[in-house]
């Protein structure tokens, strides 16, 4: 298969080209076209499998039909995780000049804070972080955020962030959101997180 077989569009067809991707990694194969059906998704995969390219390509697609500020939110346990994301984000995005924030911990809040200013299209972020700011950066709000990604989901959970991820789904839009969870392995952590947060999810494993 091609990604333009998957649904995907054609200038994002040739971002996927500039980089070196030749045909989708069974990951992407399985999920773009169920996501871009507008289904929620768990993805199960490991990293190398190709599965940020899988969350990344919809949502980029979804944008450049309805162009939103503050339109996806991308969850990462880890500071390097949320900076690989959010160069993957840029390079495929870049047809489209994509504005991506990333908001991690153990950096200067004020720099993150003028990014968050420039109203990105794209925010990823680690949990802790990302609370931070909704509770201290003056204007900022997640109000009309259309797609929400938790990223390496059982990571997330073994790094105890599930108490912040309840605190932050609790402030998020769920009408109209998009989710998708990804995670290397199940277990019952992970289920009650995909319940509190997906609606009628289709799985899909590689
Ligand atoms: P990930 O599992 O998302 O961390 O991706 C692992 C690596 O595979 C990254 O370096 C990606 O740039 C690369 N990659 C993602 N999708 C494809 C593809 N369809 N063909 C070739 N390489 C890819």
């Amino acid at each position: 298969t091609t990604f333009k077989e998957l649904g995907i569009i054609d200038s994002l067809c040739e971002a996927c080209e500039s980089l070196g991707y030749k045909s989708p990694t069974p990951i992407q194969a399985e999920s773009i076209p169920l996501a871009l059906q507008g289904r929620d998704l768990i993805g199960l995969a490991e990293t190398g499998s190709g599965k940020t390219a899988a969350f990344v390509l919809p949502i980029l697609q979804a944008l450049m039909e309805k162009p939103q500020q503050l339109h996806s939110l991308i969850l990462a346990p880890t500071r390097e995780l949320a900076y690989q994301i959010s160069q993957s984000v840029e390079a495929l995005g870049s047809v489209i000049a994509v504005r991506c924030a990333v908001l991690v911990g153990g950096m200067d809040m004020i720099p993150q804070a003028i990014a968050l200013g420039k109203k990105p299209h794209v925010i990823v972020a680690t949990p802790g972080r990302l609370l931070d700011h909704l509770e201290n950066t003056k204007g900022f709000s997640l109000r009309l955020l259309k797609y929400l990604v938790m990223d390496e989901a059982d990571r997330l959970l073994d790094l105890d962030f599930g108490p912040i991820l309840d605190k932050i789904l609790k402030i998020l839009p769920r009408e109209g959101r998009k989710t998708y969870l990804f995670s290397a392995t199940m277990s019952s952590k992970v289920e009650s997180l995909q319940r509190a947060s997906l609606s009628n999810p289709l799985r899909v494993a590689v």
